[in-house]
């Protein structure tokens, strides 16, 4: 068959609105995010996060929520020789416990130290699987706390890192990698490098992002 450059033109055209059509009604969901509290972690710390991250994500998202559950952790995902918690226990029960998909994102937080298959200790974990919702995150915040590194206490900072923590994950749920850029979404080595990134996307990321959610229509 020959088709003419316009004719082409018109396939594209009609391919797209196909695409459309059929995503559109599939993939509509509440751009709601919920905060998991696991074991003992601070209420009055998990309410701030939400307040936070609700001014942050202001405009992209629809709220953030906090879970009415309640999310123990076991002997099981403590690791004795390491005194860590391993994050993918944390996380796969996690998944058991909050599996809805009207949350874009399910967060949850600990206090206590953990580790992860190929990292002696980590700030924070997100998982998604393309397209498919809610993406999963662990953040914990005892390496955030000046206490850990022999310093003295500093809720002010630890309200900062933490929310930059979250926004961090978040971003890998709202499909983003790594960036070199003056950006939240830097890889974290160390607090040092947390509380040198800024809070904020940089231009790119935030591209992304908006892209990103705009896919997702909101569901009424
Ligand atoms: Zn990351
Ligand atoms: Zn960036």
């Amino acid at each position: 068959m020959y088709f003419t450059f316009k004719s082409l033109y018109y396939i594209k055209i009609f391919i797209h609105l196909n695409k459309q059509l059929y995503v559109t009604p599939f993939y509509t969901m509440k751009k709601t995010i919920l905060l998991q509290r696991i074991d003992q972690f601070d209420q009055g710390k998990l309410l701030k996060l939400k307040k936070n991250l609700e001014w942050n994500f202001k405009g992209l998202i629809r709220k953030v929520e906090i879970s009415k559950y309640s999310f123990s952790l076991l002997e099981s995902f403590y690791n004795n020789s390491r005194k860590q918690y391993d994050v993918h226990s944390i996380l796969e029960n996690l998944k058991k416990l909050l599996s809805s998909k009207d949350y874009i994102c399910v967060l949850g937080l600990l206090e206590e130290d953990m580790y992860s298959r190929t990292m002696n200790f980590i700030f924070g974990i997100a998982e998604k699987s393309y397209l498919n919702f809610p993406g999963y995150i662990i953040i914990s915040t005892c390496r955030l706390k000046e206490q850990f590194y022999g310093r003295e206490k500093n809720e002010s900072l630890l309200e900062l890192r933490t929310l930059k923590e979250a926004v961090h994950e978040i971003g890998h749920v709202f499909g983003l990698n790594h960036c070199k850029n003056d950006c939240v979404m830097r890889f974290s080595e160390t607090i040092g490098d947390t509380d040198k990134k800024p809070l904020t996307f940089c231009k790119s990321c935030s591209l992304v992002v908006k892209d990103f959610l705009l896919k997702f229509p909101e569901k009424h």
